[in-house]
């Protein structure tokens, strides 16, 4: 069994400019939980690299008739404690570093909520804001069909993630249910109702993210009610983080999307920031806002920020400038090493990645055991399953940061790699 005790370990000194590489940092970030936890060098070896990893070329017809060949990546990282899991992301600055790296937080994440899941993730590199629908459904289709010896429902489960949604997950579905001749209701999560989606799904991350936030405000002894909140990024997380914030009358200050942000210190009605995006396409020139940019909006004075865009947001840059009392982060991987010690030092309550966004993937579990018994849940019984995971997920990261006298990030790493430790010891090394 591997036994976790007290050793405060210093961040691993890697340039003397920060390395915003997401696999690096997430190599550190495993490398400090493993010397509280005394890996064995072996197991250590294992667990900082990736299971598998399939590079594919996606030849795609293109509206205009020319065929253009994306690529895309399928990263499992650990599948010790179950079949893995994690999103599929689209963007022009897809990486396969970064997918690796998105894989292994999504092993820890599953480990940190402790639902049976390994962990996954897929990118492809482009531009889905330049693409036609059409050209996304061939595109999502044929890697699908590239991925699919990997993927299967008790194998390797996607979801969405950046710039990809139900219907990406659909297309999914029918792809590989297609080729095997019936159909696998469970080979993705965060499908549409209609085939099998959950009740829940869509809010769950941000459902996940205002579970931990209330805990956290019950540490810090901050009102939720009336307490200010800005949060980057607009999309499928973030715009439900500001909707189920506003309903329990937390005060949405600001919020932005890749073209910028927007503020308004008596508060933002997210409901009208969702239609007039739908309309706009961006959140930009809202009426009864001001504009700021994606940079002043992580150093607003608020009591609240929720990075809820990309990686590397918050740095050595401006980690000095940040003014909330509590970052919660509904993103993956937007706080450098570096940046958590110095908010740690500032005494600002980190909620690390692998537990604030952890909503998204406990539903998708909740959305898959529901598609393999072929019963499906009310929403009040998803949320309420929801809910006490989320709380209970938080209370034991705060005991694994106190017991070991860290910050919540290397709390969480312990439980979580611990967890994944001990699965990988009972069962042994094959052959
Ligand atoms: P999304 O594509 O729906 O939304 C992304 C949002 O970020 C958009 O509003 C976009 O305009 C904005 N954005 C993009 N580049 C930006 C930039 N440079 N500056 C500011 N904003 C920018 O994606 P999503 O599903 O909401 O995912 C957001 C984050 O949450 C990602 O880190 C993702 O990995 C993480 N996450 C998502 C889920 C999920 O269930 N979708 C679950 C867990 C974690």
């Amino acid at each position: 069994m591997a036994t976790a005790k007290p050793s405060p370990q210093p961040i691993p000194r890697i340039a003397p400019r920060e390395d915003l590489n997401p696999l690096r940092i997430a190599q550190i970030q495993f490398d400090m939980a493993a010397e509280y936890l005394k890996l064995d060098p072996g197991l250590r070896q294992i667990l900082r690299s990736p299971k598998r990893v399939l590079e594919v070329s996606i030849p795609t017809k293109m509206d205009n008739g020319q065929v253009k060949v994306f690529t895309g990546y399928r990263v499992q990282h650990n599948v010790v404690r179950g079949p893995s899991k994690g999103g599929l992301r689209y963007h022009p600055n897809v990486t396969l570093d970064e997918v690796k790296a998105l894989a292994m937080w999504m092993t820890w994440k599953t480990a940190t909520v402790n639902i049976p899941y390994g962990g996954a993730k897929g990118g492809v590199i482009c531009d889905p804001k330049r693409m036609s629908k059409s050209e996304l459904e061939r595109m999502t289709r044929r890697y699908a069909s590239e991925i699919l010896p990997l993927i299967g429902p008790e194998q390797d489960i996607p979801a969405p993630d950046v710039y990809t949604d139900q219907q990406t997950m659909a297309w999914i579905m029918d792809t590989y249910s297609m080729t095997k001749g019936y159909s696998a209701l469970g080979v993705v999560t965060g499908k549409p109702l209609s085939i099998g989606g959950s009740e829940g799904r869509k809010e769950a991350t941000a459902r996940g993210v205002l579970v931990a936030v209330e805990e956290a405000c019950k540490v810090k002894k901050i009102p939720f009610r009336g307490a200010s909140v800005a949060i980057q990024g607009f999309g499928n997380v973030g715009s439900l983080v500001a909707k189920l914030f506003a309903e329990k009358k937390a005060r949405v200050v600001a919020i932005s999307d890749s073209r910028g942000g927007v503020f308004n210190s008596r508060g933002i009605d997210p409901l009208k920031a969702m239609r007039y995006k739908e309309r706009a396409g961006t959140v930009v020139g809202m009426p009864g806002t001001s504009r700021i940019s994606n940079d002043d909006l992580v150093t607003l004075k608020c009591e609240i920020l929720v990075p809820a865009a990309l990686e590397n947001v918050i740095t050595l840059n401006n980690v000095e400038q940040i003014k909330a009392k509590i970052v919660a982060e509904a993103a993956n991987g937007p706080t450098t090493p570096h940046a958590d010690e110095v908010l740690a030092r500032r005494g600002i309550m980190l909620i690390p990645d692998i537990l604030a966004n952890a909503g998204g993937v406990t539903v998708s579990y909740f959305e898959w055991v529901q598609d393999l018994q072929s019963f499906f849940w009310p929403v009040e019984e998803v949320n309420a399953k929801l809910e006490s995971v989320m709380r209970r997920a938080f209370l034991e990261v705060f005991e694994s940061m106190r017991k070991h006298r860290t910050q919540m990030r290397t709390g969480a790493y312990v439980l979580a790699v611990g967890r994944v430790a001990d699965a990988a010891l009972v069962r042994g090394l094959f052959p």
